[in-house]
């Protein structure tokens, strides 16, 4: 189980990770809710982090990348396990019934969470509608995310290869030809991406 916690908090204006939510920090949340349900917790903080930062004994720290990817490439690298899970701590409200579901991988190489897309989608130009585009089959990709370890690894190293950027896992899978499976995410697993996103709570 890779958790990821390495960002610099860019859009956030700072590390939101260790932002205290309900009296713990942020990253704390995700930590809490995996280290039972797996063998091994590896956390991803940012590099300078990695020796204060305090968690459970269970827990590896590992220091992170400059990049989303570059980080759980870090964490693929400190870990044997067959099966991979990879979820952002920017979702502290994933359930654990999701963690669990998504490393169930069955037949498939992996196992991504998503919600049906249920606004209207409107391309936009400079201020004006361009036109609307037909959400039909469009769904809002979540973490965690499941994956076959050997498989996550293989398409990490040939887009690092080839200076490729993937937003999420799942998206270097589709890229290398390998089927990624959906079940239903969580409307309340949303990403604490902006401060007004913590007006919520
Ligand atoms: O910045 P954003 O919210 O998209 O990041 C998604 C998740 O990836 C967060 O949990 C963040 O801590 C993590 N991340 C990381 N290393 C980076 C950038 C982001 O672990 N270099």
């Amino acid at each position: 189980m890779i958790l990821l916690a390495g960002g610099e908090g860019k859009r956030f204006g700072f590390k939101k990770q260790y932002l205290e939510l309900k009296g713990k920090p942020i990253y704390m949340h995700s930590v809490e809710k995996v280290i039972d349900l797996f063998d091994e917790v590896i956390l991803v903080l940012p590099k300078e982090d990695v020796e204060k930062v305090k968690v459970p004994s269970k827990v590896r720290k590992v220091g992170g990348g400059k990049e989303r990817q570059n980080s759980v490439f870090e964490g693929l690298l400190c870990t044997e396990a067959d099966v991979v899970v990879v979820h952002d701590c920017a979702r502290p409200f994933a359930s654990r019934e999701l963690f669990l579901k998504v490393s169930e991988l069955g037949e498939f190489e992996g196992k991504i969470c998503a919600i049906p897309v249920r606004d209207t989608l409107k391309q936009v130009s400079e201020g004006m509608v361009v036109r609307t585009v037909d959400r039909t089959g469009l769904w809002h990709a979540q973490t965690p995310q499941g994956f076959l370890r050997k498989v996550l690894l293989e398409c990490h190293l040939r887009a690092r290869a080839e200076g490729f950027y993937a937003t999420d896992d799942a998206m270097l899978l589709e890229r290398y030809g390998y089927k990624v499976a959906v079940v239903m995410g969580e409307l309340s697993n949303i990403k604490i991406t902006f401060p007004e996103d913590l007006f919520l709570f």
